[in-house]
């Protein structure tokens, strides 16, 4: 007889979580307060108003320990959660590790990735007070596929800003974006004043998440009808990511394991987040004793080689001054495939947690996280996105490592998202035409040298 191995922890959909958990009133020192640009005051709810509904306001600068997320929201949640929680035993036995490696899956999401899980409450809290209009950037176009998908459950309209490098490279993901409804733009583009004063001076602009963000932020700030949605970064947007660590906290605990190092891919932090706050929580407690790791590309290394100061969330200054760790807001990151990765900040609310000392951050060369996510879906079936697969590459190395010790280790990561719309850059890795980057130190140096001062 063969017998039968778990690879599935799976939870009811009555297990979906009923409150979203807010780390803050559990950390050890609080948080810098987000600034007003003009005044270097801290910045009150009113100064967002123009640009969120209350709620989510409320939600951002909350001490409140637990959440409640709203029925209907839940009831969209059950779609697709609990996620899954999968052991990686054929990855195991392909690197011949004692390690235990465990990854919570979230590309089942009908939008392929995490970013649905903040997509719907954002969308919903919108919807609850009088929005119509939703406007938005887009990397990668996860975030817009999301994004889209929610309004159109919702009733909203969605227009999406799209970084011209990714919308040149995934016409599949605008397809998807404009299945759901929405409105797809190339930025930067020639329809708000932002997008225009960049392509004067760079009219093969590759585009960025900065240069989006602005276009997008200024389309909301001049029309009363629209609010701005921002798939990362913000504090209720990391809020809303923390159903993946509560289910992983119950699936783990399923499957018998105490997880020893917990890894997260970083572009603005949201998966990672996500992931990681709920376990760090109970760590804070005396409960669990995980090592937490964030990984970042080479090629823009906000948290390894970036300063953690005030500066601005886009290239068009106009959003608050928030203290995180950033390459300043003018700098471009190369054209990397992971497009979610290419944001020259971190969110305040890792960049803390990594500032206290309690998670570290690493940085993986694009190459070799190709070459990783090419082994994990040869041994898992399942085709990584890019951004993820900088999550793998450092579970593969754990797992090495403990091989070379000759220890066992339980290993859990976020597979943040599937690739299966990313498959140009798994067929330009495969053709050899995908490069590493050298960390940009003039251009960063540039970028830092332009950093707001606040006293
Ligand atoms: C957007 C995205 C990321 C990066 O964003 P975070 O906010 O850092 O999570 C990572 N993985 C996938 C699949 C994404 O879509």
């Amino acid at each position: 007889m063969f017998g039968m191995e778990t690879i599935q922890y799976n939870l009811p959909q009555s297990r979906i979580p009923l409150a979203w958990y807010n780390i803050v009133p559990d950390l050890p020192a609080p948080m810098a307060p987000p600034l007003h640009p003009g005044t270097l005051q801290p910045l009150g709810p009113d100064d967002l108003a123009p640009l969120f509904p209350m709620a989510l306001i409320m939600q951002e600068v909350s001490a409140e320990r637990e959440i409640e997320i709203p029925g209907e929201v839940r009831q969209i949640y059950a779609q697709w959660r609990p996620a899954p929680l999968m052991r990686a035993r054929r990855l195991e036995k392909a690197l011949d590790t004692p390690a235990r490696i465990y990854y919570k899956y979230e590309g089942v999401s009908p939008a392929g990735s995490h970013k649905l899980n903040t997509a719907v409450p954002q969308a919903w809290y919108n919807k609850q007070e009088g929005v119509t209009h939703l406007a938005t950037e887009t990397g990668a176009g996860q975030w817009g596929s999301a994004l889209a998908m929610a309004c159109a459950f919702l009733g909203l309209d969605c227009k999406v800003f799209m970084v011209r490098v990714s919308y040149d490279q995934k016409p599949y993901r605008r397809a998807l974006m404009e299945t759901f409804g929405a409105s797809v733009t190339a930025s930067p583009s020639n329809t708000t004043d932002c997008g225009r004063a960049i392509l004067a001076q760079h009219p093969d602009s590759r585009g960025s998440l900065g240069i989006a963000i602005s276009e997008a932020v200024e389309v909301a700030a001049k029309d009363p009808k629209t609010k701005y949605a921002l798939g990362s970064v913000l504090n209720h947007v990391l809020l809303h990511q923390t159903v993946i660590g509560q289910e992983a906290i119950e699936q783990m605990a399923l499957a018998g394991d105490d997880p020893d190092v917990i890894i997260g891919c970083t572009g603005g932090g949201s998966n990672f987040a996500g992931l990681v706050m709920p376990f760090l929580g109970r760590k804070l407690k005396g409960k669990g004793h995980a090592r937490i790791v964030a990984v970042e590309p080479a090629a823009c290394p906000s948290l390894t080689k970036g300063r953690f100061v005030y500066d601005f969330g886009d290239t068009g200054h106009l959003t608050p001054l928030v203290k995180m760790h950033t390459l300043g807001s003018t700098f471009v990151p190369p054209g990397i495939h992971a497009g979610g990765l290419r944001y020259h900040g971190m969110a305040p609310l890792v960049s803390h947690v990594i500032n206290l000392g309690l998670a570290d951050a690493v940085t993986v060369q694009q190459l070799d996280a190709f070459a990783a996510g090419v082994q994990f879906a040869r041994a898992e079936g399942i085709v990584p996105a890019p951004e993820a697969n900088h999550a793998v590459a450092e579970a593969i190395h754990q797992a090495l490592e403990a091989k070379a010790e000759g220890k066992p280790r339980v290993i859990l990561f976020n597979l943040s998202g599937h690739g299966h719309f990313d498959m140009q850059s798994y067929i330009d890795y495969h053709a050899g035409k995908l490069e590493n980057f050298e960390y940009p130190e003039e251009e960063i140096a540039m970028a830092l040298a332009g950093l707001p001062v606040v006293p």
